[in-house]
């Protein structure tokens, strides 16, 4: 026994040693003098002080921040303190080192990012799950060094990568949050191939089975499509060298994770998705040469294929805010179909691999400040006391994921605003007291309302009035942060005061109608005229929305209700749906650590049925709703509310059916409709509870939800409909 475990700790010293050789040859390009000695330090301590640790998979611990360390430098190109800080990114946190032992050895400031990172660590790696208001803490390291986040990302892509060992509802409450923060922080910092790779993880986690059956339909065809690629670059390959642009022209595969995207926004099988790859032409450039190389490149790939004019982008003489350069074009191949080519420099290629980082690296040749300007923008929202943590959460995130427009002043200075940005949001932008008083504006000198949806290029004059003020349906004309909380705050000041006026003149009315001024009443009275709550109720009195008649009308429908009994719920059949599952009699449901029975109910977001990989979630009002993993709103739920999710697992199937719709596309056919419903009703003996259906020019586009027993007679059902003649394409949705 004694001998083996000698044997092994030797070779996982060797092993320790290679990987940590690898790391250096990683670091290589960014080394200095001096900076060898400083990385050897760091992986020294990280040793020592990791000695006695193992990860879950029974490897050293060591592994992981060399790991790390090794990301950070190879995949997003960072140098030597970032090196040093990754391999110690969890000391602190986990062993007897103190931030002192750190600054002493490796200064100030490595001293400071690991202190971020830890803060961070704390945020997001104890039990007690990410809150929007934690996250707004790590945003604000953001300020103090981005590097912090950087290096997190890399912590996070190498748990990801090595996520197997771990328990399955680790996993779900891990991948969540990946695809719900970090995938789109990873996006906006330009970290294009690491935000891939961490949606694709994600998914192989939340949504095993389509990642599985994407990834083999990639597979099936693979040779094929290296052909084809084959095929259609060398033309362009031999003209580009031909004309003497050095190049590097090949195919790109997309990320199961964007074709899955493509696949339910299009609402399209798998087979329809054109573009599976996209074509890459990397340009080697001088510096001035850069863009006349690009257009030089794109005029050869035209010429040979016809280009679809809606689709050029021009990302190379207006970059994106997170850096991004590219030209971007679709053409039509030799097979008639579309094909994406995206056209760029080396340097512009690093910038769109490793993000800001590599941008560092050319920052004397360009004067390009966008990082700078997001973290402003970020410290904007933060520092707005009134904005509710989840609300910024949520319009952070869109404005993460949100692509930009380039707006102009009638002075010619540029303003970037996320696409779909309106008249409104710019007036915002441009500041406070503009867009609070704003009327209109006049674009490209014509005169539009302040919905107006800006595009790219424009150039804006906002027309105000002192006369204006916001207005609580500015809410849905703005899409920026900085507009949206402004209006907030702003109306929040306003229906207070409205409010309080509401609230005597009502005071007033119930006593002339000799009706008690209590909150049973005002309760009652909100219920009555479908108000969300008593404020609401003042305001509509104050605006003379509610009169005394109304009320009067309140009285005698109070003593109608009286006479007639409780009212009936308007979505009975619902309901009763709802109730046939809940209850211990027939408890097909498992919850909780031990899988317990527990009441229940079905989320009406996605609609599980038994076989689908599900959880469930700790609701305020309504007990445990149990929603599938791949839940549009799981990832956000799980991400936020980590500590409210409890395991569940269908127990054996029982003779209970679920609701769930089935969308059938075809081409209409004589009894098209009986022969669907046949194969449902007589050979599958399911029940329908309704049917809708549109054809037009031919073409047919059905709706049906059903009762069915599992996901295997569900899929059961759905093959056999495939059979039908006429039928094309049927698709489980949620109602
Ligand atoms: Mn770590």
């Amino acid at each position: 026994m004694k001998t083996e475990l000698v044997i092994d700790l030797e070779a996982e010293k060797q092993e320790i040693l290679k990987r940590y050789r690898a790391l250096l040859r990683a670091s290589k390009s960014t080394l200095q003098k001096g900076d060898k000695k400083e990385i050897r330090k760091a992986f020294d301590m990280a040793l020592e002080s990791h000695k006695d640790m193992r990860r879950k998979s029974g490897e050293p611990y060591i592994y992981h921040p060399i790991a790390v360390a090794q990301i950070a430098a190879e995949e997003i190109g960072l140098g030597t303190t970032s090196i040093v800080c990754a391999l110690l990114h969890d000391v602190v946190e986990d062993t007897d080192i103190t931030l002192e032992d750190i600054e002493r050895e490796f200064g100030k400031k490595t001293a400071k990012i690991i202190d971020g990172l830890t803060k961070i660590s704390g945020v997001f790696d104890t039990n007690s799950s990410l809150q929007a208001e934690n996250f707004r803490k790590m945003l604000l390291t953001l300020a103090d060094d981005v590097r912090v986040i950087l290096i997190k990302l890399a912590d996070r892509l190498h748990n990801m990568r090595t996520m197997d060992f771990m328990p399955r509802h680790k996993q779900l409450k891990i991948a969540s949050e990946t695809i719900y923060l970090y995938a789109p922080l990873a996006h906006r910092l330009g970290l294009y191939a690491i935000k891939s790779e961490l949606e694709d993880l994600s998914m192989k986690y939340l949504d095993p089975d389509t990642y599985k059956f994407i990834a083999k339909k990639l597979n099936e065809k693979k040779a094929e499509r290296a052909l084809f690629i084959k095929k259609f670059v060398e033309p362009i390959d031999e003209i580009v060298h031909e004309q003497g642009l050095v190049a590097d022209v090949y195919g790109r595969p997309k990320s199961i994770h964007s074709i899955w995207n493509k696949m339910k926004k299009k609402n399209i099988p798998f087979e329809e998705v054109y573009d599976l790859f996209a074509i890459r032409i990397i340009l080697d450039s001088a510096p001035e040469n850069e863009k006349a190389d690009c257009w030089k490149a794109y005029s050869i790939v035209t010429d040979l294929y016809r280009p679809n004019p809606d689709r050029l982008r021009d990302w190379v003489s207006s970059p994106k805010g997170n850096g991004y350069e590219s030209l971007h074009t679709t053409v039509m191949g030799p097979r008639g179909q579309w094909v994406e080519v995206q056209i760029r420099t080396q340097r512009m290629n690093e910038i769109a691999e490793k993000g800001f980082a590599a941008h560092w690296k050319y920052k004397e040749s360009s004067n390009d400040n966008g990082l700078d300007q997001w973290i402003q923008k970020v410290r904007e929202m933060l520092s707005n006391p009134e904005a509710n943590a989840l609300d910024f959460l949520d319009d952070f995130k869109m404005n993460l994921f949100s692509d930009e427009i380039f707006i102009f002043t009638p002075k010619g200075a540029l303003i970037q605003l996320p696409l779909g940005a309106t008249a409104l949001d710019f007036a915002f932008e441009i500041h406070t007291d503009v867009g609070a008083t704003c009327i209109g504006a006049k674009v490209n000198h014509k005169l539009v309302p302040i919905s107006y949806k800006l595009q790219n290029g424009d150039q804006v004059e906002i027309i105000t009035s002192s006369k204006q003020t916001p207005k609580e349906d500015w809410l849905n004309v703005v899409v920026t942060a900085k507009a949206k909380s402004k209006i907030k705050s702003s109306l929040k000041e306003e229906k207070l005061k409205i409010a309080e006026n509401g609230k005597e003149i009502l005071e007033r009315k119930l006593k002339s109608l000799k009706i008690t001024y209590n909150t049973d009443n005002l309760q009652k009275l909100s219920y009555f005229f479908k108000l969300p709550s008593t404020q609401e109720l003042f305001v509509n009195v104050a605006l003379g929305k509610i009169e005394l008649k109304d009320i009067k009308e309140y009285l005698s429908s109070e003593k109608e209700v009286e006479n007639r009994g409780p009212e009936r719920p308007e979505n009975l059949t619902v309901d009763i749906v709802k109730t046939k599952m809940k209850g211990s009699e027939n408890d097909i449901l498992l919850i909780g650590e031990d899988l317990q029975k527990i009441d229940y109910t079905l989320a009406a977001c996605c609609n599980p049925i038994p076989g689908d990989d599900v959880f469930g979630f700790v609701t305020v009002s309504e007990g445990i709703k149990i929603h599938r993993t791949n839940c549009p709103n799981a990832a956000q739920l799980m991400a936020n509310y980590g500590y409210r999710v409890v395991k569940a697992k269908w127990n054996k199937q029982q003779e209970l059916t679920f609701l769930t719709g089935l969308r059938i596309v075809g081409i209409d056919d004589v009894g098209l409709i009986n022969n669907i419903t046949r194969v449902i009703s007589t050979d599958f003996k399911v029940n329908m509870r309704s049917i809708t259906v549109d054809t037009n020019e031919g073409i047919f586009d059905g709706s049906i939800m059903i009762f069915v027993n599992d996901t295997e007679h569900l899929e059961n059902l759905i093959k056999n409909l495939l059979k039908v003649r006429g039928v094309t394409g049927v698709t489980r949705f949620d109602a």
